[in-house]
């Protein structure tokens, strides 16, 4: 709220300026504006939300023949098992059918 320098009256809005009885008006600032006007119900940008699958790393794939379903393409990785003075295993999934299985090297 502001009031008129020239006779102390309070200045009244008035189409986006603020004018006093004794002819004074002052333009209102674009931040007085916006102020005064505040939209409400802002839409506000849905957050991104990246969903990691763990089954759908890439992993390195390899040729296999699946003994369930017969499946020629799967992925393989290593599993460093109890010591380390084990040799890593290594695991083969198949792509089609998820069956998961070691690898017998
Ligand atoms: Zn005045
Ligand atoms: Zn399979």
């Amino acid at each position: 709220m502001e009031f008129c320098p020239n006779c102390g009256k309070m200045l009244m809005p008035d189409k986006g300026k603020i004018k006093c009885r004794c002819g004074y008006e002052k333009s209102l600032k674009k931040e007085d504006l916006e102020e005064q006007y505040h939209m409400e119900g802002e839409t506000n940008p849905e957050a991104k939300v990246i969903v990691t699958d763990r089954n759908n790393v890439a992993l390195p794939t390899t040729t296999i023949t699946c003994y369930k379903c017969g499946g020629t393409k799967g992925y393989w990785w290593t599993v460093q098992t109890r010591s380390a003075d084990e040799a890593p295993t290594n695991f083969i999934r198949c792509a089609n059918c998820g069956n998961t299985w070691r690898s017998s090297n």
